[in-house]
């Protein structure tokens, strides 16, 4: 085995399906992961004890348990990313796994390029935890400086309401990954609010007219349909 490339990451697969955890090894290998893989939830809860995982990636539908289960299990011990292999028709159960500590979800059918963005964003955040975060993003005409609280757009300033900004830097905190509606509610509206869709929606359109090119077709505060809201951010610019 040659030398772990920089931005590799030791990646568990947990995964009853072999088709698909082949697809996931070739896949995550050519990018210079290294990949176990586990058949079911015992497998899984083995590895993760013996091997220094940097990522897990766990399907849902599991011979010998829930996945969510094992999400939980996993949560009580590591803060590593968690992302959720599941099928299109498994939204209630996605919104459960993010609630349970999942970090975001891989949609089978998968797109290769869909599964590395998603494992970049996972691997970037956790790596950013450790030091300290990023403090301005940017996407399409837009900067956002969280720590001057300003947000520009082709480098105008854009005024935006108490309501409005909390639920921008919410959406920042957690850029590139997805978040879910009722965790909107709650960081935002605080708790008691956390079946008022309507709100959000609301907001969610308001910063759109403000941040998008098109807000009726959103190319960075996208919708995950069932589930909540995506901002897509620019990656950090690479290292000097
Ligand atoms: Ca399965």
């Amino acid at each position: 085995m040659s030398a772990p490339r920089s931005g590799s990451a030791q990646i568990l697969v947990v995964e009853d399906e072999a088709p698909i955890r082949h697809l996931l090894r070739t896949t995550l290998e050519a990018e210079g992961h290294v990949v176990h893989e586990a058949r079911d939830a015992q497998e899984g809860r083995t590895l993760a004890g013996n091997r220094r995982i940097d990522l897990y990636l766990v399907d849902l539908g599991l011979p010998d348990a829930d996945g969510l289960t094992l999400i939980r299990q996993l949560r009580t011990w590591t803060q590593r990313p968690i992302l959720v292999l599941s099928a299109r028709t498994e939204e209630a159960r996605k919104v459960e796994a993010l609630d349970a500590g999942a970090d975001d979800f891989v949609t089978k059918p998968f797109g290769v390029a869909e599964l590395h963005a998603r494992l970049r964003v996972a691997l970037r955040h956790a790596r950013r935890t450790a030091r300290d975060g990023a403090t301005v993003l940017r996407f399409g005409d837009c900067r956002i400086d969280l720590d001057a609280k300003t947000v520009t757009r082709a480098e105008q300033p854009v005024r935006l309401t108490a309501t409005q900004w909390r639920l921008l830097e919410v959406l920042c905190r957690h850029a590139g990954r997805v978040v879910t509606s009722r965790q909107l509610l709650r960081e935002v509206w605080g708790p008691g609010h956390g079946d008022q869709a309507h709100y959000l929606r609301i907001y969610v359109r308001q910063l759109r007219q403000r941040l998008e090119a098109d807000p009726a077709h959103p190319a960075h505060l996208t919708t995950e349909t069932g589930v909540g809201y995506r901002l897509s951010v620019e990656p950090d610019p690479p290292p000097a």
